[in-house]
């Protein structure tokens, strides 16, 4: 749909559902379902989560709450500076909750880590992270991270709710981009 703008399939549809089902198993583990915290609160990042988020959330054998964040942060389209505003807040209190944020993509993991210290803050009963992807730069990063889908090589890819300029997220695998995308070489 996109035509030659995509140059490779990095993770297919099918691996995507696949990781995403292991993952789920893993979470509905962690968490006991009738947790006098009450049902698990997934925190979605705005946009890129939304697909990792709602797939996890239908695979997932306990009952979760569904709330987002919008953040974002200064810098380049194609870099994080760590320098982060809130977009959209959270609608409800957190405190006393078992909070599992659901993120796209860690980089260079400065708006994650942000991310932590702010949610924190507000007192959840727990506070853990599940990432679909991850790329080599966030292992430089103090964050921990509850799971990982992939750890993927440092380049830039779209689809699955990532975009590039707003396009792309409406693809259901994980891609790079040919470079005449970004207005460089043919
Ligand atoms: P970090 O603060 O970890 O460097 O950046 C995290 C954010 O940068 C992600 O939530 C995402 O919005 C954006 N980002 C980082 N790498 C990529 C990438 O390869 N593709 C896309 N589309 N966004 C990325
Ligand atoms: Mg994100
Ligand atoms: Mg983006």
């Amino acid at each position: 749909m996109y035509g030659d703008d995509i140059a490779s399939v990095l993770i297919s549809e099918d691996e995507i559902a696949a990781k995403v089902s292991e993952l789920a198993d893993l979470v509905a583990k962690r968490y006991p379902a009738d947790a006098p915290e009450g049902d698990l609160l997934l925190v979605g990042v705005l946009k890129g989560a939304i697909f990792f988020m709602t797939d996890l959330a239908k695979k997932l054998t306990i009952p979760t709450q569904m709330e987002f964040m919008a953040v974002s942060s200064y810098g380049s389209s194609t870099s994080s500076s760590g320098v982060v505003r809130i977009m959209k807040d959270l609608d409800k209190d957190i405190a006393g909750r078992n909070v599992l944020i659901v993120e796209d993509i860690i980089d260079s993991g400065l708006t994650l880590s942000w991310l932590l210290r702010n949610l924190s803050s507000r007192n959840p009963a727990s506070l853990e992270v599940v990432t679909l992807l991850r790329k080599p730069d966030a292992l430089r990063t103090q964050v921990d991270v509850l799971h990982v889908g992939f750890d993927i090589p440092n380049e830039f890819v779209v689809g699955y709710g990532l975009d590039y300029a707003e396009r792309y997220r409406d693809m259901p695998y994980i891609g790079t981009l040919h470079p005449k995308v970004y207005g460089g070489e043919a």
